[in-house]
């Protein structure tokens, strides 16, 4: 095994790794092998105490630093994960199965990314000060105290970067909880914020299953939730931290449409569903995996998709040439595989791939559904896999009313080269984050989030500081108190 997938200790508190071998025994499993090759133990309520306590302590001295000098410490923490790239690509792909051929590129580098733009922006959050006649009045945005991360497995390293870096930047604390499939990469990450200068108890990060999340959720003496998951988990956590009134940031799946015009650049269009349905082999909260092609352009979309996909690598995620690899784990295989006997058993046309592939691995076919209706449950259920629905349409309107019909708005793409009916469609869909002859770009710099069910809240961006801060109004009088009596 190359990179130590065997971390020093389950769990990172108070600025040093933690070990509590009572908690339940969570077998990491490298998915393009089956292999286990790591073992972490789940928090236990003693963990979890240790974690939100040192964060307590820590968090009024950290806000109290300027903007600057909290900025400084993320901003070098960025430094040291792009010269640790390599080491944390191949962490990150042992974690969930990625390629490297995506890992060095998109992983670690955009948790740097988010580390250097909040980094930077840390010394700019500032309140206003507003003119009242003779008085006057100022905001101030104060940290919310101790955060909760709770991750997904598809971008753990990524993940535990966008929560954890605005959270610092803004003045709080973290308690990181990575999805329980992939442990490993968030240690990686607290390690290295505090080698660049973090204060013990400021990032830690903790293991185990929902039931440790939801301990984080309902701890009193937790003040906000940022959330990465699924909408079913999604709305049982929204639930509990309403309980205590908590802020919330909710990233959850979605069903996003891709709309595709006859009068689109072909190559563009078909790069542009790849993007959006087989990165990470599918699984990506904002893929548009309802694509909907106009009919003119049907029949070349579908032929030079299939004769794209026939040029994927598929195979061992080491080798830099690989460019789709397993599904994260044989579960989620099983749910994938299910969801393509529901396309056939539909009716749905299979016209790519559509089967698992021999092996240890979890590995599954790029698959493509032809003549899929808005009613089969391939086109109205996430499927998180490497499954893509192509639906027929000809009318703007009618493919408007369509994309819509569905309770999630993570995303929406359009491929046309009309750019003003580009804007005018894209104006018209639900949903957070949409693009326009593109797709699945995430830069810092753009807020990222869902509407409707997908989500609450925006990750990223000068948006992200609004949600890991509160706004305290101070009204000044510059003249004596009148009062009635
Ligand atoms: P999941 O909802 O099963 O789990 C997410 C996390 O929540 C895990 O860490 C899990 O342990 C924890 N959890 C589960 N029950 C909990 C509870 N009751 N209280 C507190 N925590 C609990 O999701 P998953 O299978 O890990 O990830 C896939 C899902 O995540 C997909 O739906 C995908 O769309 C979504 N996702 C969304 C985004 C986004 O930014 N919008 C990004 C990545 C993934």
């Amino acid at each position: 095994m190359g990179y130590a997938t065997q971390p020093k200790a389950s769990h990172f508190v108070n600025g040093a790794y933690l070990e509590d071998t009572a908690g339940e025994v969570i077998e990491v499993v490298y998915p393009a092998t089956g292999e286990v090759i790591a073992k972490v133990h789940a928090a236990t309520p003693a963990v979890v105490e240790a974690a939100v306590s040192s964060a307590k302590a820590a968090q009024a001295e950290w806000a109290a630093l300027s903007g600057t000098e909290r900025g400084r410490i993320l901003r070098r923490a960025a430094d040291m994960i792009r010269e640790r790239n390599h080491d944390l690509s191949e962490l990150e792909t042992y974690d969930t199965g990625k390629p490297m051929s995506e890992t060095l590129y998109v992983d670690a580098t955009s948790g740097a990314d988010a580390l250097e733009y909040f980094g930077s922006l840390a010394g700019s959050i500032t309140g206003e000060h507003v003119h009242l006649g003779g008085d006057w009045g100022y905001t101030v945005r104060e940290p919310l105290g101790v955060c909760a991360g709770i991750g997904a497995w598809n971008y753990p390293t990524q993940i535990a970067c966008w929560k954890g870096a605005p959270a610092l930047a803004c003045g709080n604390a973290m308690i990181f909880k990575p999805s329980e499939t992939t442990p490993l990469c968030a240690l990686k990450v607290a390690e290295i914020l505090h080698e660049a200068g973090l204060p013990a108890g400021l990032y830690n990060v903790i293991q185990g299953m929902g039931s440790v999340g939801a301990s984080l959720v309902t701890h009193p003496e937790v003040d906000k939730v940022s959330l990465t998951g699924s909408v079913g988990t999604g709305k049982k956590v929204y639930a509990a931290a309403a309980a205590e009134m908590k802020h919330v940031t909710m990233e959850l799946g979605g069903k996003s449409p891709l709309i595709i015009f006859d009068d689109a650049d072909l190559e563009n269009a078909v790069g542009g569903a790849i993007l959006a349905n087989f990165y990470s082999t599918g699984q990506v909260c904002s893929n548009g995996t309802r694509v909907f092609v106009q009919k003119g352009i049907k029949e070349a979309f579908l032929k030079r998709l299939a004769e794209r996909l026939d040029t994927a690598v598929i195979g061992d995620p080491m080798d830099e040439a690989t460019n789709f690899g397993p599904m994260v784990s044989k579960s989620q295989r099983e749910i994938v595989l299910s969801y393509i006997e529901k396309g056939k058993a539909e009716g749905a046309r299979l016209a790519y791939g559509g089967g698992a592939i021999d092996g240890n691995g979890f590995f599954i076919q790029p698959t493509v559904f032809a003549d899929v209706t808005d009613d089969m449950t391939i086109a109205r259920e996430e499927i998180f896999g490497p499954v893509m629905s192509v639906l027929d349409f000809e009318d703007e309107d009618d493919v408007i009313a369509r994309a819509n019909d569905t309770e999630m708005g993570l995303s929406a793409g359009v491929f046309t080269a009309d750019l003003t009916r580009g804007h005018r469609v894209i104006g018209k869909i639900d949903a957070g984050s949409c693009f326009i002859n593109s797709y699945n770009d995430a830069p810092v710099e753009l807020p990222f989030g869902g509407s409707k069910q997908s989500g609450v809240g925006r990750e990223n961006s000068k948006a992200a500081i609004e949600h890991f801060t509160q706004l305290k109004s101070v009204y000044v009088r510059m003249g004596d108190v009148e009062s009635p009596f």
